[in-house]
């Protein structure tokens, strides 16, 4: 079931759900501007949105941005008919997704390309009712390569590129007057073109970088919005992973074992899952 929340005077949400992988979504309300961050998955996500804001009556979206190109967030952009702000790369990449004629053979070559995989097929195929010529892609029409704000009236949202493993084309949105910072999903591990993975460089400076806006809110695009001192808590032991890494190479043995006495761990305690994964994730991503 979708979930819509309110999460400040200025921001409005409607949550992620795993079911289709939707990622959440966002309007964040000025005085003369609302801005949209991502357009969902389909026509059927951003329309439960619009709906939801529209019935509290906020002012609808004027213009949106896309965090990164990757299907969730970007194939609802047409439902919208909105002024669209995307980087660079994701503005390429997309234009090349709208050539395309879309069904399902189209999508099975994504797969067998590594474009797109197995389990994202499996959620088109969810979200889209099993008709993948339903698909609709369309073009973003700003773009911009590093940093772009936008004033809202009252509020202003620095656009920030940021890239990573994830996607080459991640970027953040900050609601600076609020504190509050989406993520869009730049701090997860590569999941298109191979196996899975994390490079502790890219991850190491990707942290610095979300550490030095000092964000009060911080919302990850298939999370829940989360205080400074949950998300740092939580975020901590990924560091202190990705500083095992470096220091160990490709001995994932002595990887956990320090990362275990880090953690104050007990001898019979298992690593918990997330960690145990993502050091696999984090030796696919060493030089060979
Ligand atoms: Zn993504």
């Amino acid at each position: 079931m979708p979930e819509f929340e309110r999460i400040s005077e200025h921001i409005y949400m409607m949550h992620a759900e795993h079911d289709t992988d939707r990622p959440m979504l966002a309007a964040v309300v000025g005085h003369s501007r609302t801005l949209l961050i991502d357009g969902g998955n389909s026509s059927a996500h951003a329309a439960a949105f619009r709906d939801y804001l529209e019935k509290e009556g906020v002012r609808p979206p004027d213009v949106m941005v896309l965090t990164h190109h990757h299907w969730d967030h970007s194939f609802g952009l047409a439902e919208w008919s909105l002024p669209t702000i995307a980087q660079k790369k994701t503005a390429e990449i997309l234009r090349g997704f709208a050539e395309l004629e879309w069904n399902a053979d189209t999508v099975g070559r994504l797969v067998a390309e590594s474009v797109i995989s197995e389990r994202t097929k499996n959620d088109m195929l969810a979200e889209y009712g099993g008709d993948l010529t339903r698909i609709r892609v369309e073009e973003p029409n700003i773009v911009f390569e590093r940093f772009i704000d936008v004033h809202l009236g009252g509020l202003t949202c620095e656009i920030r590129y940021v890239g990573g493993d994830h996607a080459e084309d991640s970027c953040v949105v900050y609601v600076k007057e609020e504190g509050t910072l989406f993520l869009g999903d730049a701090l997860a591990q590569s999941v298109y073109g191979g196996p899975m993975k994390y490079t502790t460089g890219k991850f190491l400076a990707l942290l610095d970088t979300v550490f030095a806006y000092g964000a009060n809110v911080l919302v990850e695009s298939h999370g829940r919005p989360v205080s400074r001192e949950e998300f740092y808590g939580d975020v901590r032991r990924y560091e202190l992973l990705a500083r095992q890494v470096l220091r160990h190479g490709r001995n994932p043995e002595a990887v956990e074992t320090d990362l275990r006495s880090e953690l104050g761990l007990a001898e019979n305690e298992a690593l918990p899952e997330d960690l145990a994964e993502a050091i696999g994730y984090f030796m696919n991503g060493l030089e060979k």
